[in-house]
Formats: structure tokens, sequence, C-alpha cells
């Protein structure tokens, strides 16, 4: 059984490569950000409250996003693996997932480090493109990775959209939290000797290669 979590700075192609390896490995895919749009979509009180978050980029309190996970992967459909974008973003959600993994009877298996530097991030991110259709969130970018009719979602065919925290001062606010919090997730996962860095400058089906390379050897 695979369990891969995906730890990388925003525009380091996360969530590309999560969809990639999700549909090359027959795993559904589980992206934080995305479960998160789609509550605000409901309009709830709680989705009004992770809105707040989500424009101005900080992180979503963890007991919010601990009942988000624990959620979805009590669904029959993760019972043989997951691949997970978004989460866990801080050591403290990293021993949360663990116990919840536990719980299922389960464990992280591979924490795949996709590496970049800040300035990339940036570029990367300001030609990022999301479907606007929040259940299928598929990622896109203008130059690098085009869907085949501009502006429309190659899956769901509805419109794409930039997202409202990919402006200057979220993305900036974005890569200072990935700094502070998550990349001492690193440690924590070098530590149980899972984890595996990938440089995340090359093209997106050379860094899919490479990630591939070792869970297919596994
Ligand atoms: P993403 O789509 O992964 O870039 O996430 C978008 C936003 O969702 C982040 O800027 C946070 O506000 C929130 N978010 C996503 N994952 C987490 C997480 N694990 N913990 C807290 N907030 C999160």
């Amino acid at each position: 059984m695979l369990n891969v979590i995906m730890i990388g700075p925003q525009g380091s192609g996360k969530g590309t490569q999560s969809e990639l390896l999700s549909e090359r490995l027959g795993l559904p895919m589980v992206s934080v950000g995305q479960l998160l749009r789609a509550e605000t979509d409901r309009q709830t009180g709680l989705g009004r409250e992770i809105d707040r978050y989500l424009k101005s980029g900080e992180l979503v309190p963890s007991d919010i996003i601990r009942h988000v996970i624990k959620d979805r992967l009590g669904d029959q459909d993760t019972d043989q693996g997951v691949v997970l974008d978004g989460y866990p973003r801080t050591v403290e959600q990293a021993e949360t997932l663990d116990e919840i993994m536990t719980g299922l009877n389960r464990h992280v298996t591979h924490a795949i480090y996709l590496d970049i530097s800040d300035e990339t991030a940036v570029n990367r991110i300001s030609g990022r493109r999301v479907c606007s259709n929040h259940r299928c969130g598929l990622n896109y970018h203008a130059t690098l990775n085009p869907p085949k009719r501009e502006g429309v979602c190659d899956s769901c065919g509805h419109a794409l959209t930039v997202r409202e925290d990919d402006n200057p001062e979220a993305i900036r606010q974005r890569l200072s939290l990935f700094h502070e919090k998550s990349q001492p997730l690193a440690d924590y996962y070098e530590r149980r000797g899972i984890l595996h860095r990938f440089d995340g400058n090359k093209e997106i089906a050379d860094v899919s290669r490479d990630i591939l390379g070792i869970l297919r050897d596994r």
C-alpha cells in the first residue's frame, strides 16, 4: 500500500505532480486546498471562516484541517492508498496525520520533497490557472502546462481562473510560511528514512519520471 505525501513550496509543482501520480498509480489524490475551496462554495459558517484564511494566504487552523482530512481518509476509496497534496504542512500536522493513519491501520510510506527556489516559485505561480469547478480543481499553467482549449478545463469543461490567493502579497506570505513551518517536515520524515528529494526545477514530465522511479522500486 502506498500512502504518499507531497512537500514543497507553492509553485513547486506539488499539485500537478500529485495529479500525475494519482493517475499513473490509480490512487485517489486528496488535495487539502481543494477540499477547503469546495467547503467555501457551500456558504456554511465554516466555509466563510475558511475563506478568510484562504484569501490572506494564512494556514487554516489545525483543528479544522484535522476534521476535513480525517473525514476524507475515512472514505472507502482511500483504502488502497492515497496521494496527499498540501497536508501535512507543519510538524504538528504530521503528528496528527500519524495518529489518523494509525487509527486506520495505515502509515505514510513516502514523503516526496520538491525543491525549487523562491524566484522560480513566484514565476510559476504568476502563470497558474485552476479549474473554477472546485470539485475538479485541476491545475494548469498558461505556458508550461496549458489546457488543450484555451481557458477551458480538459477534464470537466469548466472555465479556468486565477486563484484568489495567487496575488503577490499572499504568495509572499505563503512562501515565508513554507520556510518557517513546512521545511522542518523534511527532517521529520528524513529521520524515519522515507524522505525523497527531487529537483522541482526540471520539466513536469521529468520530475514525474523521477518520482515514479522510486515508487515503482518500492
Ligand atoms: P494549496 O491549494 O495547497 O496551495 O492551499 C491553499 C490554501 O489552503 C493555503 O494557503 C492555506 O490557507 C490552506 N491550506 C491548505 N492546506 C493546508 C494545511 N495543511 N494546513 C493549513 N492550511 C492549509
